[in-house]
């Protein structure tokens, strides 16, 4: 239409309906259109444009300034001015243990340096005392906290007892371990679990006693820690409401609004589901039953409702478990661990959870199920066991879909990618690995295989799309680390691990945003800005395609939006 024609229909319109100003139909009028910064799409079609609109919750348009505004802009659209920031889609978790945000938003973060104040016995007693007066917890009352890593304690001076106890002689205290399976606890916190001199070790326990007695003293970890686990009482409901608000608030801050549940038990459906059913959910929570409870989780939630978001909340599929950590000797790989087994074995190779057969089983009831499938794989033997139960179970045909995902995919060979591409099976990397664990893997496993851990660049060169993840809270929920970590693969003592295995920081972007929402087939409405899809997304204080790689970890989360509404604003 010419310019000429466009001014005589405008004017015929206006003179048709009275003195209406011209401007889009309701129906093409943005709520909001965000100008003013980068605006990065994640989509490779149009990856950079200078306005969005967002109507209804949704992406209305993308593209230039100009054409935006005339197209969608009216009295009533909101004009939002980044300044300058830059605006991405928000980020998807592809891993995290959703339901363990619930009990530590209301606990003390003691994670080492840089994710938090950890670094040795003083500066946690300094946070705990804080935590406590800010909380105005009062006397008798318990004090939890977590992220504790006694691996960067100074001079191995590590918290024990007397330090709990000095500091709060009032107070049961639990500091717990940063890999949730142990902590350390005052006298009074000890006595409320019920250990102490007599408790003798469990075997495949640890209780560290002070020296010269029989008294617990620092960490008690694994079997002797699950009685404590056990006598944590269950929330209450109110509890239940308050504390999904507040932890989904940590992913909130974080940027992410798409949280994962990744190994979930009935009780803890049932706390999700009550929740969701009190509309206490701010962002889309998905959780994947544990293979061992998915017929106690069908009764409650039948197979017909899962993979539908219900007020923010859905079963996504089904979670096996193939071995243990690498950094714990406990999962299972094709050749010896270096240092020998947990208790010392020779010749140790780790061992899968479930013997093969069983394995099978399991994978073969999934995919009869038609849902989902996620494992998690960490050494090369558990992926070799993994690949024979999905081979078996798909009896050799491989054209119907199947969404299935490894998670962590650590000790990934080389010789393993071709199958993944394949049999289009997703791998769901954890780079964060190379910072905080690359010494324990290269003392177990030896440097070449250290190097190669998460293969993010030979997924991704073979033609796969991986993700990436925190596994929170066993890391710190810190999607701009976890990028940094996967551009940069550098470690906690300043070793490079695996050069040739980083990807670009837009590759690493992809691996927790579009390639993310494929993994919940959900790449239709998240994953990217394009019209149609959620306005779910994030402000960035800097562009991290344009700052130095190792400054990436220093970009900040301003704010985030859930389907038009923002969710988080920085203070
Ligand atoms: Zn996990």
């Amino acid at each position: 239409m010419s310019h000429a024609r466009a001014s005589a229909a405008a004017f015929a319109a206006a003179f048709l309906f009275g003195c209406a100003p011209p401007g889009p139909k309701p129906e093409q009028t943005a709520d909001a259109i965000y100008t003013g910064g980068d605006i990065v799409t994640v989509n490779d079609k149009m990856p950079t444009a200078e306005a969005v609109a967002v109507k209804d919750g949704k992406i209305l348009a993308v593209g230039s300034k100009a054409d935006v505004e005339k197209a969608h802009k009216g009295a009533a659209t909101k004009s939002v001015d980044l300044g300058g920031k830059t605006l991405m889609p928000s980020f998807i978790d592809a891993h995290s243990h959703y339901i363990n945000s619930l009990l530590v938003a209301n606990q003390c973060k003691l994670y080492a340096p840089p994710a938090g104040p950890g670094k040795d016995v003083p500066s946690i007693l300094a946070e705990l005392r804080k935590f406590a007066a800010d909380r105005k917890i009062a006397k008798g009352e318990m004090v939890m906290a977590y992220g504790y890593d006694d691996t960067v304690m100074p001079d191995g001076r590590l918290l024990n007892r007397d330090d709990l106890d000095a500091a709060f002689p009032d107070n049961p205290v639990r500091v717990d371990h940063v890999s949730m399976h142990g902590a350390v606890m005052n006298s009074l916190a000890l006595k409320k679990y019920g250990i102490g001199a007599a408790t003798k070790t469990p075997p495949g326990g640890v209780i560290v006693r002070k020296p010269g007695t029989q008294e617990p003293y620092g960490l008690i970890m694994e079997t002797a820690f699950l009685p404590v686990v056990e006598k944590a009482g269950a929330m209450t409901p109110a509890q239940e409401i308050e504390w999904t608000k507040a932890g989904q608030m940590l992913y909130a801050e974080a940027g992410i609004t798409t949280a994962q549940e990744g190994a979930t038990h009935l009780p803890q459906v049932q706390t999700m589901k009550r929740a969701t059913v009190a509309g206490a959910n701010v962002i889309d929570v998905v959780a994947y039953p544990f293979i061992t409870d998915v017929d106690n989780v069908l009764k409650e939630i039948p197979l017909s409702a899962w993979g539908t978001y219900d007020k923010h909340f859905k079963i996504g599929g089904v979670k096996i478990t193939m071995d243990g950590s690498p950094q714990g000797k406990t999962a299972a790989f094709t050749t010896p661990y270096l240092a020998g087994g947990p208790g010392g074995e020779k010749g140790w190779k780790g061992e899968p959870t479930f013997p093969q057969d069983m394995a099978n089983a399991m994978v073969k009831k999934v995919y009869g199920m038609g849902v989902p499938l996620t494992l998690h794989c960490n050494g090369d033997a558990s992926i070799d066991g993994f690949l024979k139960a999905y081979e078996l179970a798909r009896a050799g045909d491989f054209t119907k879909p199947w969404n299935v995902t490894t998670i962590h995919t650590q000790f990934m060979r080389k010789d393993q990618i071709p199958k993944f591409v394949q049999y289009k099976v997703r791998p769901s990397f954890y780079t964060l690995h190379t910072y905080y664990f690359a010494e324990a893997h290269i003392a177990n496993r030896g440097k070449e295989q250290a190097a190669y851990i998460s293969p993010m660049r030979d997924a991704i060169d073979a033609g796969l799309r991986p993700t990436n993840h925190t596994d929170f809270v066993v890391a710190p929920l810190d999607q701009m680390f976890m990028l940094w970590s996967a551009v940069n693969r550098v470690s906690r003592a300043g070793a490079v691990i695996g050069a040739d295995q980083r990807v670009t920081p837009m590759e690493g972007l992809k691996a927790m945003t579009i390639w993310a929402a494929e993994q919940y087939g959900e790449e239709n409405r998240k994953g990217s800005i394009e019209p149609g899809k959620l306005a779910d997304l994030v402000v960035l204080d800097r562009n991290p395609l344009k700052v130095d790689k190792m400054a990436i970890k220093d970009v900040k989360v301003l704010e985030t939006i859930k389907e038009g509404r923002t969710i988080y604003r920085a203070k």
